[in-house]
């Protein structure tokens, strides 16, 4: 009771952070989040005209509050950063303080302290490609967007986090495992997230005693999945395949990361945990 969560990645009411915000506003969190610029003035505007307000009911009828929609770029930690162009766009004009950074010097300002940090992002621009056909910008893009910006949230929202507290991202099988189509470098972004994952857990256990988890999401059709191209095979492939036959809800995944943001978790840090249904102890499909 009583914990603060911001929660980076909510641009919609489909995607995990919307489940995850919902979770762990369920459980009693104060939730902020934080919005890709270039998707916030949608959200924003469909937040307020009542178009989310159905799937914004909690368990007990009540309709999950956002205390404060912070807009974010995570692919730049300072203003120093930002290059001449992205500065001089319309849509990231009209808003200040986006970078990490400034975002967490925001969120100081505004409440002081969090308990629950949570990363639910990710870009690569050449993911419909293989790997082999990937360019290096791209698969650095993909990296910068999908992982270090990870590591970036974590250090500057770290000296905010109340001992304790709890970071949590989204990670994918394909860092492990061969999933063709999740290309561009993104299986390389999972996989250095995941090795992330422990170096982090060791460093802010150590330094802050705050726990870093990572939890492997099943197939969900989201936004940035249906851009990817081969989400519907991947759900059917999941509903046929892993040993619990049944179509994986953003819920279950929400619900992970609030046990895993509480004091149930309070021994479980540097993991990878699958909500996936059990695919990923499948060898074969049957
Ligand atoms: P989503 O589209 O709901 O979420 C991705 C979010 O990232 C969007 O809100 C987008 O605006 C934001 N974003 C992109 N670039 C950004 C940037 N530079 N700065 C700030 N925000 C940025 O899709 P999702 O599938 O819910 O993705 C959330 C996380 O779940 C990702 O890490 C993804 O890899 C992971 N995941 C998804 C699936 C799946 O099947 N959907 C499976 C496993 C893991």
């Amino acid at each position: 009771k009583g914990k603060r969560a911001f929660i980076a990645g909510v641009a919609d009411d489909i995607g995990y952070g919307w489940a995850i915000a919902k979770s762990l506003a369920a459980a009693g969190a104060e939730i902020l989040v934080g919005t890709w610029v270039p998707a916030l003035s949608i959200f924003e505007t469909s937040l307020q005209r009542g178009k989310f307000d159905e799937s914004r009911i909690l368990p007990d009828g009540s309709l999950m509050e956002i205390t404060k929609i912070y807009p974010l770029d995570a692919v730049f930690d300072n203003p120093d950063d930002v290059p001449e162009d992205i500065k001089t766009n319309r849509r990231y004009a009209a808003y200040t303080n986006w970078t990490v950074q400034e975002a967490a010097e925001s969120v100081k300002q505004d409440f002081g302290s969090i308990d629950i940090l949570v990363h639910s992002l990710a870009n690569g621009p050449e993911v419909s490609k293989p790997l082999l056909e990937t360019s290096r910008k791209g698969y650095l893009a993909a990296l910068s967007a999908s992982t270090y910006s990870n590591v970036s949230l974590l250090k500057h929202f770290l000296p905010l986090m109340n001992p304790g507290g709890s970071a949590i991202s989204l990670t994918h099988h394909a860092s492990q495992r061969v999933f063709p189509g999740y290309g561009g470098g993104m299986s390389s972004a999972k996989a250095a997230l995941e090795s992330d994952t422990r170096v982090l857990a060791f460093e802010a256990g150590r330094k802050h005693k705050i726990r870093v988890n990572t939890v492997s999401a099943g197939p969900l059709k989201s936004r940035a999945a249906k851009a990817i191209g081969f989400i519907d095979t991947m759900v059917e492939y999941s509903k046929a395949n892993a040993p619990l036959q049944k179509e994986l809800s953003a819920d279950e995944v929400g619900n992970t990361v609030a046990f895993l943001a509480s004091p149930l978790a309070s021994a479980i840090t540097g993991a990878v945990i699958y909500v996936d249904n059990g695919l990923n102890a499948m060898g074969v499909g049957v």
